[in-house]
């Protein structure tokens, strides 16, 4: 009998099992595919890689920019995913070694539940049964497909699809949903002088993201050739001996049609319990995902959820990570460390997007008296020696006691700078005590400072 059963072994499993195994549990992790799940394997690092070398590609091309005189620069894609083939698999070996230090068993196969009653659960994995007082569920999401014909044609491609090295001669690429993956996936393939068309069904990309905030990658994405059609209401993919057409109404209502060699799918994540449960295992599941308390525990006795897999989840790496340091802390009766209220969000264009706690808009809709503070990237010096397009800093204070109640972020290293804006809102920091930091010079963080000190 182990002490906790994990199954899922990406960012919220391999957490989950080392906090465990630290605390002397015995753990028994599932993973029927590779260590390190979506994130690492088919998600946010290979991204991030490619999204690097890509970055790498235009700065080459515009060396002049930098007072650099290039020429005859070449595209090496097979060595772009190489590069991120080993980024990868370094960090899946650290993990392996972490793994194994925390004597967590790691068991390859796909595994089921067979039963949950009050005592344990027993799971099912190849033709082994396993037992275990608690059982973390951790199984991520896949991505959501869209119910239109001609969907399963090859050469309609999901993330997982282009991460894995699928994709990389296409000349050009229309991606359905503006989201995050489709704004990083535009982003690698038009900086590698592909075509690339944007079909986003609302009214603006990067919907949850502030308005001014998806405005300016509009306009940054539109600078690098990419097309983008918001309001678009996808009907239909055809092929035409190699080229793939979609079919869709515009904003107006015009129907329309757009071709390229392929057709990239990133209408979002939808949680993964196929198969998790036998026949006779009822959980409470809405739309898919594992419904669950506060704490993480779903309907069934000792079974919890934490990630993509549980209902209502901002599908994040870092948000299963922080559920999973939270319910092994509830299970082994500690009190909870991670607050799971406060998360920050990133997109890694360039410049790079972030975005913490409230916007102002959110703030106007609450009836939320505010003051705002906005610094350009033209006014720092870091951002003007990094190059790029322009952006900016905004902070938001609560107007009676100068409390950091959010921020947005479009500068270079933003994914970087907003770590620093989240320990504030979530230490109820005011504007005054963010200025009264030393920020150090030249920084892009110098940002902060001064939007600090506009509040006071
Ligand atoms: P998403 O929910 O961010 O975006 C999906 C987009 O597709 C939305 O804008 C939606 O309006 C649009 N859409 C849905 N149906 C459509 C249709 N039929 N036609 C046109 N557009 C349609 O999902 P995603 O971009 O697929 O990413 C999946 C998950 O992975 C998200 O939760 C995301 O946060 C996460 N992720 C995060 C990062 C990051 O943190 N940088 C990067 C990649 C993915």
């Amino acid at each position: 009998m182990f002490d906790i059963a994990i199954i899922g072994a990406g960012p919220g499993g391999y957490t989950a099992a080392d906090e465990a195994a630290r605390r002397g549990k015995s753990v028994v992790l599932f993973e029927r595919n590779l260590l390190g799940g979506t994130c690492l394997n088919r998600g946010c690092v290979p991204t991030k890689a490619l999204l690097r070398s890509s970055k790498a590609y235009v700065e080459a091309i515009n060396g002049n920019e930098y007072g650099i005189a290039s020429s005859g620069v070449q595209l090496d894609f097979s060595a772009m995913h190489a590069r991120k083939t080993k980024i990868v698999t370094s960090l899946r070996d650290g993990l392996t070694k972490l793994m194994k230090k925390d004597k967590v068993k790691l068991v390859e196969g796909e595994a089921q539940i067979v039963s949950a009653n009050d005592a344990s659960c027993t799971i099912v994995c190849g033709n082994m049964e396993y037992e275990a007082r608690e059982t973390v569920i951790a199984t991520g999401s896949v991505p959501k497909s869209i119910p239109i014909p001609g969907i399963e044609l090859p050469g309609v491609l999901t993330s997982d699809d282009i991460l894995e090295g699928e994709g990389k001669d296409l000349s050009s690429l229309i991606i359905i949903g503006g989201g995050v993956i489709g704004v990083e996936c535009a982003e690698i393939y038009t900086a590698l002088g592909r075509q690339v068309t944007i079909l986003e069904a609302m009214e603006r990309i990067l919907p949850p993201f502030d308005k001014e905030i998806a405005q300016r990658i509009n306009m940054h994405l539109k600078k690098s050739n990419v097309k983008i059609e918001t309001a678009a209401r996808v009907a239909e993919i055809t092929q035409q001996d190699d080229i793939l057409c979609v079919r869709y109404c515009n904003k107006k209502g015009d129907e329309q049609q757009i071709c390229a060699r392929g057709v990239l799918i990133a209408t979002g994540r939808t949680a993964e319990t196929t198969g998790l449960f036998a026949n006779n295992i009822h959980a409470k599941l809405e739309r898919g995902a594992l419904v669950c308390d506060d704490d993480g525990r779903s309907s069934l006795p000792h079974v919890w959820a934490i990630g993509d897999v549980r209902a209502g989840t901002t599908q994040l790496a870092h948000v299963a990570m922080a559920q999973a340091r939270n319910v092994i802390r509830v299970i082994c009766h500690e009190e909870q460390l991670m607050n799971e209220q406060l998360i920050p969000s990133c997109v890694y264009t360039s410049p790079e997007v972030a975005s913490i706690g409230i916007t102002e808009a959110e703030a106007k809709e609450r009836g939320l008296l505010i003051r705002t503070a906005k610094v350009v990237t033209g006014s720092n010096a870091k951002c003007l020696i990094e190059g790029g397009d322009s952006g900016y800093l905004k902070l938001i204070a609560a107007k009676d006691n100068g409390r950091i109640l959010g921020a947005q972020l479009v500068c270079p290293r933003a994914t970087d700078l907003i770590g620093e804006l989240t320990v504030a809102i979530a230490q109820d920091m005011t504007a005054a005590q963010l200025a009264a930091v030393i920020h150090p010079h030249p920084t892009v963080n110098e940002l902060i400072a001064e939007a600090a000190l506009q509040l006071i």
